[in-house]
């Protein structure tokens, strides 16, 4: 059992900490909740480094909620590209168009209001009501959860309990609420992580449950961890007539609204240059020969990895058909750029060259 005032004085201390400290994080100094709402967006699954590059970028695109609903989409998931799970860069369009269409363009203050709107859960609701609209609103994410699970030696905590730790962290008097749970994201960021704590540094080591019990490496417990599938993918950089053929993928669903060179799975026992010319002969109408070896990508999804073998080809006959994608296009190399491409697929375009038909 925690001590009295425990919470208040953990809270304390954690501000005070934060406070400290001078670090460039996207949104930290921000009062705008739509730019908010980009930066915790953007920080969920995706390296700091590559959001301080790429959030400035994103609101010069997108400066306001108006200009991101009345940007087309294909506009938005180019301006994602490279930082994967484009889910969120829809969820943002969409999640616009209905500010617009049902708040007056403003994001509201309630974070069940704010969990109505697409791609916002709980953890980004009650980031965007603690430190765009100062309301006491815990915002558990990773970092988070694993601080609580430590300082209160909670081995697998429940999403009720981390939140009933944080809502009597956030009741201590004068604190602000979004600089608190940026304090505890931040410091489970850089002490409290997950490999190596530093509780010889730690400012809250006194009040640590987890350090006092000696049990810090095990908080919060892990889940048994499964190996995941693998689904190995033949794909062809298709040319006729220097240009090549790419197809977008359905908006809904895995990679939706992002386009893609034409292939599909390998089947058990088939070679990667059989299946590319299968795919495109059973699946696409196409006759191509399959010329040498592009590149062979390995990727990890959160639920499966595959391997990408791409193939130079030249077209032969047939038009592209099939219902795998909502739109075929046969463009320039040097318009590839242009068009929202997955993240594996970017050692294919790099090994692009030219627009010789030849495979
Ligand atoms: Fe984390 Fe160690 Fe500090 Fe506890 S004492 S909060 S385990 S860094």
């Amino acid at each position: 059992m925690p001590s009295p005032g425990v919470h208040e004085r953990l809270a304390r201390t954690l501000v005070t900490w934060f406070e400290s400290r001078d670090r460039d994080v996207p949104g930290r100094s921000e009062s705008d909740p739509y730019r908010i709402w980009i930066a915790e967006v953007m920080a969920q699954q995706t390296r700091i480094a590559t959001v301080r590059e790429r959030y400035t970028e994103f609101l010069g695109r997108f400066p306001d909620v108006h200009a991101l609903a009345e940007a087309e989409l294909d506009a938005v998931l180019k301006a994602w590209e490279g930082m994967g799970y484009y889910a969120r860069a829809r969820n943002l369009h969409r999640a616009a168009r209905v500010l617009v269409e049902e708040h007056e363009g403003l994001l509201p203050d309630d974070p069940a209001a704010l969990r109505s709107l697409p791609g916002i859960g709980p953890y980004t609701a009650g980031a965007i009501a603690s430190i765009a609209f100062d309301r006491a609103e815990p915002a558990v994410d990773g970092n988070v959860r694993r601080v609580l699970s430590r300082l209160f030696d909670l081995e697998r905590p429940s999403a009720a309990a981390l939140e009933s730790e944080s809502r009597r962290l956030l009741a201590t008097d004068g604190v602000r609420p979004g600089t608190l749970n940026q304090a505890l994201m931040d410091f489970g960021g850089s002490v409290c992580t997950p490999r190596r704590p530093d509780c010889d540094a730690c400012p809250l080591a006194a009040d640590c449950l987890a350090f006092k019990h000696d049990t810090q490496a095990s908080r919060p417990g892990r889940s048994k961890s499964v190996a995941l599938p693998h689904h190995p993918i033949a794909v062809a950089v298709l040319r006729k007539e220097g240009r090549v053929l790419i197809g977008k993928r359905p908006e809904h669903g895995l990679l939706g609204g992002l386009w893609e060179f034409p292939g599909g799975k390998i089947e058990a026992g088939e070679a990667p240059r059989q299946a590319a010319a299968r795919e495109l002969q059973e699946e696409m109408c196409i006759e191509a020969t399959i010329g040498r070896s592009i590149a062979v990508i390995p990727h990890a999804f959160s639920h499966f990895r595959i391997t990408l073998h791409a193939f130079e080809a030249a077209w032969v006959s047939g038009e592209p058909c099939g219902r795998a994608v909502t739109e075929w296009r046969w463009v320039r190399p040097e318009e590839l750029s242009a068009y929202a491409f997955p993240a594996a697929n970017r050692d294919i375009l790099a090994g692009i060259s030219g627009a010789s038909d030849r495979p």
